[in-house]
């Protein structure tokens, strides 16, 4: 028999990593909302808050129902009392007046827009919206001083903000193919983020790039970026070089997102048309193959879920797990790994596959 909405959510763990969370659901109406309030927070420097609404709108996210009432709220992890006042509301009143405000409040809109420009994080947002910036169009006629990045990111800040296709990201795909081929032989190339998870829109194309024999892929970058260079197809790019050692970077560093892979965050042009081209942002990582699993793990997302496996191996396991490697504090050892599959199960977990991470 079919299990009632209690015992479904009964059912629901408390970890977005031990989750299955589909692209499409059925309680929009509520984690929009939730999300709103939980970017609100970020841009006020408030990342406990921010990750709480989160975590509560990935709840809603993996339930196999509408949410009708606050009865079928009962037993589920992670909703606090502010998520719940605001979804009562929402649930008898249609919208909740906090999350409209925050909405429509010029902070909240202002720092959309600034922190959407390309390399412009919250911090500079912040400190322009109280200088009385609003806009990419401000900064301009103000003349404020902009990096490298943020140059392009105004530049081409229309381009940017139209959602990237499959179909343009298929021509992306081939694109670095090609050139990946060009340079090195061999080599492996796997589309990652969003797209991976079977999102059909992205605010970018993610790349991971290996070669099964350890070391050819050392300085792959720069020699990648300079056939693109020459074929006219970079509008921007800024490539870092790896920087992981495993004595530092493994069990003494604290799990953190950023990863020390050799990358390139870049802006293509893309052909679009005959006479017709826009920029779409393109981020580029090489791995060595040893790491290539968990590589492939950190940079399928989504980015509540990479979190989650994170504090869910540190918290439940006694690991650290970053997009490099997985260690374990009580054996004292790195748990290697050539699959996504064997890192779940070092970490105790049921396989979740890329396109049910959508937390
Ligand atoms: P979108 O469709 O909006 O691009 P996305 O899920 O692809 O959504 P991205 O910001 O492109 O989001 O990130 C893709 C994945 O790469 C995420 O899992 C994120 O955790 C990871 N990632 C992004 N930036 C870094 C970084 N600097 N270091 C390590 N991992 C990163
Ligand atoms: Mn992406
Ligand atoms: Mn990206």
């Amino acid at each position: 028999t079919k299990p009632n909405i209690d015992q479904t959510a009964m059912l629901v763990k408390t970890y977005a990593c031990q989750r299955r969370t589909p692209l499409k659901h059925h309680n929009s109406f509520l984690t929009e909302a939730l999300e709103i309030l939980s970017q609100n927070a970020e841009y006020n420097d408030n990342e406990g808050r921010s990750v709480a609404f989160r975590r509560a709108a990935s709840v809603l996210k993996a339930l196999p129902h509408r949410v009708k009432n606050m009865e079928d709220l009962r037993s589920l992890p992670c909703l606090g009392d502010h998520s719940q006042r605001v979804i009562k509301e929402i649930l008898e009143d249609g919208s909740s007046r906090e999350v409209e405000s925050t909405r429509q409040s010029d902070q909240f809109q202002a720092m959309k827009a600034l922190t959407g420009i390309f390399g412009v994080g919250v911090r500079t947002a912040d400190r322009w919206f109280r200088e009385g910036l609003r806009s990419p169009d401000d900064l301009v006629r103000t003349g404020q001083q902009l990096n490298r990045a943020q140059q392009a990111g105004v530049q081409y800040y229309d381009d940017l903000q139209k959602p990237v296709t499959k179909a343009e990201a298929d021509v992306i795909s081939d694109i670095v193919e090609k050139a990946v081929r060009a340079v090195l032989p061999g080599a492996e190339i796997r589309l990652m983020g969003g797209f991976r998870r079977g999102k059909d829109v992205g605010h970018d194309v993610d790349f991971l790039i290996t070669h099964p024999e350890e070391g050819k892929e050392e300085g792959l970058m720069p020699k990648i970026t300079n056939w693109l260079e020459e074929q006219g197809l970079l509008l921007y790019e800024k490539t870092t070089r790896n920087s992981y050692l495993e004595k530092m970077d493994g069990p003494a560093r604290a799990p953190n997102n950023m990863d020390r892979f050799e990358r390139c965050f870049s802006i293509f042009k893309l052909q679009t048309g005959s006479e017709t081209e826009r920029a779409v942002r393109v981020d580029l990582v090489v791995s060595p193959y040893s790491q290539f699993a968990f590589a492939t793990l950190g940079w399928t997302g989504s980015k509540l879920f990479e979190r989650e496996l994170r504090r869910w191996a540190g918290q439940e396991k006694h690991m650290s797990l970053s997009s490099h490697a997985l260690y374990d504090s009580k054996q004292n050892l790195y748990l290697r790994a050539k699959t996504e599959e064997e890192i779940f199960a070092f970490l105790d977990l049921e396989f979740i596959p890329p396109s049910e991470r959508n937390a």
